[in-house]
């Protein structure tokens, strides 16, 4: 293999099981949108299924198909907006939908559709959904017309910001959202906590549900969070070792720079499998666990990194280097640094590789 991500299972269920202990009277939505974060929606999904995950939820029809037609027969709830013909679709798949608009409801009742719906709650991110007080109108409306409300739900936009005028943001969109607690007998499901709200803001929690992401892998904003383990180590190998023989320019546009009498290795992964570009010179990869920073753009399928003097003459051609990690990330030094954007750039080409007790059981793209 050129280049793969280990994935550790066990670690993945501490971690499920650390979210769960924060919100012990919610069951969990286990969010597995984009591929499960690019670490394989149908395994994750499985793992989560069977340890005591609720529901899923995914980003579009298509994703949901996915684990469909794969077998997995659990409930998911589609967070994008459906119309139309998708929403038949999704009903004769039984797909739960997010209904932020009232042109799904017609759609609904003119064709007489069967299917579970959340209502979605805009109370401060301006993204999907209606307005708390247009929200608790649809409810009723919906109610009165016995469709079937199966959620009705929000989403914070700040719950991983660590900041206190974020943090006030945060507590009042929850608060706008506990008005919809009186409607509990009435739906299955009352959910606004992602992973920032899970481990930041779990206290007197009303809703019964909570949808975790980011936090099952251990990791929040761009930081590691410390109670939570390590799942994703992204890596491959080295393809070529040189000592410069004299000040020698590196890679397109020749903007680095490895000075005479230094060692620099070409590594097999770039930009096509989630090293982007604009991590050129601004991260490391690890090398026997040392740190090695990348010099010169970044090409599509391959980097260059300057070997240490300390590493100089252990190095060997095949030896292993670790690209993306948590440690890693937080390290970056790059503007919007976001471990879900790392994470979900991860490539195709990029092999996953499932482990349980450090020993991989199943390999694939
Ligand atoms: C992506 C997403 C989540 C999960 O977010 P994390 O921050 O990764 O926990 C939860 N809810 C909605 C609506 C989302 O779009």
């Amino acid at each position: 293999m050129r280049a793969w991500v280990d994935i550790e299972m066990d670690n993945l269920l501490f971690n499920l099981k650390k979210v769960k202990a924060k919100v012990p009277n919610a069951e969990i939505m286990g969010v597995v949108k984009a591929d499960a974060y690019s670490l394989g929606s149908l395994e994750i999904a499985k793992e989560l299924v069977n340890n005591g995950v609720t529901i899923l939820a995914v980003a579009s029809l298509d994703e949901a198909m996915e684990l469909r037609n794969a077998g997995i027969t659990q409930e998911i709830l589609v967070l994008g907006i459906l119309l139309d013909e998708e929403i038949k679709q999704a009903a004769q798949n039984d797909i739960q939908i997010t209904v932020g608009n009232f042109k799904q409801i017609e759609y609904i009742e003119k064709n007489n559709i069967g299917i579970g719906i959340h209502i979605k709650i805009d109370t401060g991110m301006g993204r999907l959904g209606f307005t708390p007080e247009k929200g608790e109108e649809v409810v009723k409306y919906c109610l009165n017309k016995n469709l079937h409300i199966m959620g009705i739900y929000s989403h914070l936009s700040d719950a991983d910001e660590f900041n206190d005028e974020a943090d006030r943001h945060t507590r009042e969109q929850i608060s706008k959202f506990e008005k919809f607690d009186k409607y509990k007998d009435k739906v299955k499901y009352l959910h606004i906590l992602n992973s920032g709200g899970i481990l930041r803001f779990n206290d007197g929690y009303v809703g019964n549900l909570v949808r975790p992401g980011i936090c099952m892998y251990g990791m929040l904003g761009y930081e590691r969070v410390q109670e939570l383990k390590r799942v994703f180590s992204v890596k491959t190998k080295v393809l070529s070792i040189k000592t410069a023989g004299e000040d020698t320019r590196i890679s397109y546009g020749r903007k680095g720079i490895i000075k005479k009498g230094e060692t620099y290795a070409t590594i097999g992964m770039g930009y096509a499998d989630g090293l982007k570009k604009t991590l050129s010179h601004k991260s490391y990869v690890l090398i026997a666990e040392e740190k090695c920073p990348i010099i010169g753009e970044i090409c599509m399928d391959m980097c260059m990194v300057k070997i240490p003097n300390t590493l100089k003459d252990k190095i060997s051609l095949g030896d292993e280097v670790v690209v993306l990690r948590d440690d890693i990330i937080e390290d970056m030094e790059i503007e919007h640094r976001c471990a879900c954007d790392i994470l979900t750039g991860i490539g195709k080409r990029i092999y996953r590789v499932y482990k349980r007790n450090g020993q991989p059981y199943l390999i694939n793209r």
